[in-house]
């Protein structure tokens, strides 16, 4: 905080300096008694000011050719009339004066032009009796004169004689200040042109960069937050860029001279009034806890005041209160001023850049008024850096905001996300296991030797489930790989016993539908091969799955070909072809997108949600893999990818049949098995699903009991449900494997395995089987671990 300080302190020194140089420059020549001598001054170095004693005319408008009429009195050059003492006379502000200088000029002097700054309020000049320059018309009348407002650049003919004689006449009936207050310049023409379009540049810069930051900070308030800050700041830039061409120079005017004075005036003095209510109220937004209440308040009733009175006074009383005004809005900068200090202090966000902007505003007012009284020369190139400082400062303390707004919503929402996850990742438990008994149950009925009709009824039932499944299945996958949270593993997999399961495990939806389902795959691949059997059985199934579900009639062929080989490495395509309905070309690229389907009947024919490409193609990105297309509508489909991967050491298996098991079979006949399971309907499900397969089921509540009931001369296998009141699975299973159980004990959940793996391994589970299950998988994993029955 203190190096800052120093900082700003040293710069106002360096500046302070710069200053006093150029004020010290050497003395520019002074008229005395209305006479001006440059004859030995270098007119071609920098513009003179025409300034010192002027003849002057009280009550007199004379035109060049009436002037030997009468005495002149001798009075300061630029001065305004209230300032003026002449013979222990004082001057009204209303009124009408000529002044006079002769000007000798140097023999060698290139073109002559001058710079004619506005007066007090219009003005006629003439050179050498011919009129060079006039704002408004001076008259002697309130009617007949007209008052207006520029700066003006002058070419002095080219036949000039040695010794000019300027003459102007200067009337003042509107406003509190009447008179010259701004120094002629004459110098060279090229010089005075050139400084002409440098002012308007500079003016015309300044005004269309506040501008254009004013919009977009409108911008920014319009379409973002509306946060109040932004808007004031963006209005007070707006506002402000008025006076960089509505006031000083009047650049403005100079291009449109015929504005209406008593509009413009009343503009450029309500631009100020307004952007001190729009700094104040913005400043009160930032850094509301640091600023005094009662100190905006009085500021905005203030400028509420003067804006009133700007608006229902005539210009003659409302320039009056300027001074004023000034004085005001000098302490309400340096208050401002005071509130940053107190924001760094309490390391507010972007307070430092607020503190230093409002410094460099503060220097800009000191240098407009040094120059106001004429203590420093116009230092425009400074006030135009300081101006663009100041603005750019703040925008910075405004950047500041937004960007601590942004991390905190950003926070925020990945606050959301895990909270949807977790909502999600609930929801869908809690979904699968009522979902289990509506499952379950319905496989047992199918399996009871139903009615004809029944069947049917029940092949619907357990469609509708599964599919009901799928879809908690996709969201919660969809879920995850959005969140990045999906991980691959790095295993043997025996891709043709991937294909060959789901082939088997589709076999029924594709021939109910008279649809065949054929499989192809290459002899070469006798290895497994190194990826992620489950994902990649995943991507598999719903390309399977999907081309099934859109074909009528015909095939759907699953082809798994090594399109190169070496002896680490195969590259594979799994490809997967249909004769169904097809896609059309347009909808191709638009049904990899989650939630999207190719028709809006789809989702109502065929069900689904239009996840399982989106989560496919993801899965297989995650890879470096591309899922690539071909179809045409009314034809069929191909979907298919290609990937390689390593080979591992191992061989595959064997073919194994896949075999659906019937309760007549007594498959299980001779287990006695322990089911550790505290919802009753999943009870009821499982076992009778074991039961009607001849095995004996004892019943467990939850882990406590499983405790108290196993015994290991007649379990053969426990089924343990993982979550359970008193004491879930992982602590029960703990508990038996320290008392020394070997038996196998099979994890049941209705999570996906992933989510428990290294929890249920740990705990010392054998096996997982997910809820809902299908009885034949549950039969398969019970003989696989339990030997075969009858034993
Ligand atoms: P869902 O099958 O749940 O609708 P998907 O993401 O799996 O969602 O598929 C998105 C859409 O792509 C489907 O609705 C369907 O319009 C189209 N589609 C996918 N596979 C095929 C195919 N084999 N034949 C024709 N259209 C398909």
């Amino acid at each position: 905080m203190r190096g800052y300080l120093r900082k700003i302190g040293w710069t106002l020194l360096t500046l302070t300096c710069c200053l006093t140089c150029f004020a010290d420059r050497e003395p520019a020549p002074v008229a005395r008694k209305g006479l001006l001598d440059l004859r030995n001054t270098d007119l071609s170095d920098h513009p003179i000011k025409l300034h010192g004693e002027w003849g002057f005319y009280w009550m007199h408008l004379l035109s060049p050719d009436s002037l030997t009429a009468a005495a002149p009195d001798f009075a300061p050059y630029p001065r305004l009339w209230k300032d003026l003492h002449l013979h222990g006379r004082d001057y009204p502000t209303q009124g009408y004066a000529t002044y006079t200088l002769t000007i000798l000029l140097p023999r060698n002097r290139p073109r002559l032009g001058l710079e004619v700054p506005d007066t007090y309020c219009s003005y006629k000049l003439y050179v050498n009796g011919a009129v060079q320059s006039q704002n408004g018309r001076p008259g002697d009348t309130k009617e007949t004169s007209t008052p207006f407002w520029a700066t003006r650049t002058v070419v002095l003919p080219l036949a000039e004689p040695d010794t000019i004689v300027v003459v102007m006449q200067i009337a003042n009936f509107w406003h509190a200040k009447g008179g010259p207050y701004k120094e002629i310049l004459l110098g060279n023409k090229d010089d005075l042109i050139q400084k002409k379009y440098q002012d308007a540049a500079y003016d015309f810069l300044l005004a269309g960069c506040l501008f254009m930051g004013g919009l977009f900070f409108l911008g920014l308030f319009i379409f973002g937050r509306h946060d109040k800050t932004t808007l004031y700041f963006s209005l007070f830039c707006i506002v402000y860029s008025y006076r960089m061409v509505g006031t000083d120079t009047y650049t403005l005017h100079s291009l449109f001279s015929d504005l209406n004075w008593f509009v413009t005036i009343r503009i450029e003095y309500l631009s100020l009034s307004l952007s001190v209510t729009l700094f104040t109220l913005y400043t009160r937004h930032l850094y509301p806890d640091d600023v005094h209440p009662i100190f905006t308040k009085a500021m905005i009733w203030f400028c509420h005041t003067y804006t009133a009175i700007i608006l229902l006074t005539s210009t003659v009383i409302f320039t009056r209160f300027m001074t004023t005004f000034l004085v005001v809005m000098f302490f309400s900068i340096a208050y401002a001023m005071f509130v940053y200090l107190k924001a760094a202090r309490h390391k507010r966000s972007g307070s430092l850049y607020a503190m230093l902007s409002t410094a460099i505003l503060l220097l800009v007012f000191l240098l407009l008024n040094l120059h106001f009284f004429g203590f420093i020369p116009p230092l425009r190139l400074i006030v135009l850096t300081a101006y663009i400082a100041f603005f750019f400062l703040q925008s910075l303390a405004l950047s500041h905001r937004f960007a601590q707004t942004f991390k905190t919503a950003a926070i925020q929402a990945q606050q959301g996300l895990r909270t949807k996850s977790e909502f999600l990742s609930t929801m869908s438990h809690e979904i699968r296991t009522p979902l289990n008994a509506v499952i379950g149950m319905t496989h047992l009925l199918l399996r009871n030797e139903p009615r004809a009709d029944q069947k049917e009824d029940l092949g619907v039932l357990l469609f509708s489930a599964n599919n009901l499944l799928s879809i908690v299945n996709n969201i919660l996958d969809y879920n995850k790989i959005e969140e990045g949270k999906i991980g691959f593993e790095q295993i043997p997999m025996d891709l043709p016993a991937i294909a060959r399961n789901i082939v088997a495990g589709l076999k029924n939806a594709a021939g109910e539908k008279g649809v065949s389902l054929l499989l192809e795959v290459d002899q070469r691949l006798d290895r497994k091969l190194i990826g992620d059997p489950t994902r990649t059985s995943q991507v598999i199934n719903n390309l399977v799955h999907n081309a099934i579900k859109f074909t009528k009639e015909g095939s759907v062929k699953l082809i798994i070909h090594a399109d190169l080989l070496t002896e680490s490495a195969a590259t594979v395509t799994v490809k997967v072809v249909d004769t169904g309905i097809g896609i059309a070309k347009e909808k191709q690229s638009m049904i990899f997108d989650r939630f999207t389907q190719a028709d809006s009947s789809t989702s109502r024919s065929y069900g689904g949600t239009g996840l399982g490409l989106a989560i496919t193609k993801r899965i297989l990105e995650l890879q470096g893999v591309a899922l690539q297309l071909k179809s045409e509508p009314g034809k069929g489909s191909e979907f298919y990818y290609t990937q390689t991967l390593n080979f591992s050491e191992e061989a595959i298996g064997q073919h194994e049949e896949f075999t659906t098991f019937a309760f007549r079979d007594q498959l299980l006949k001779g287990i006695t098995l322990l089911l550790v399971e505290d919802n009753p309907l999943n009870v009821l499900v499982a076992q009778t699903m074991l039961e009607n397969c001849g095995a004996t089921v004892d019943v467990a509540t939850n882990g406590l009991e499983a405790l108290e009931k196993l015994n290991a001369a007649r379990h053969r296998l426990v089924l343990m449900d993982l979550h359970m009141p008193e004491m879930d699975g992982y602590e029960a299973t703990v508990l038996l494997r320290k008392r020394g159980e070997t038996l196998p004990i099979i994890a049941l959940t209705a999570s996906t395995p992933k989510e428990v793996e290294s929890e249920a391994y740990a705990a010392g589970l054998t096996d997982i089987v997910v809820k809902p299950f299908n009885p034949d998988d549950l039969y398969r994993v019970i003989l696989q671990h339990a030997g075969p029955a009858n034993q």
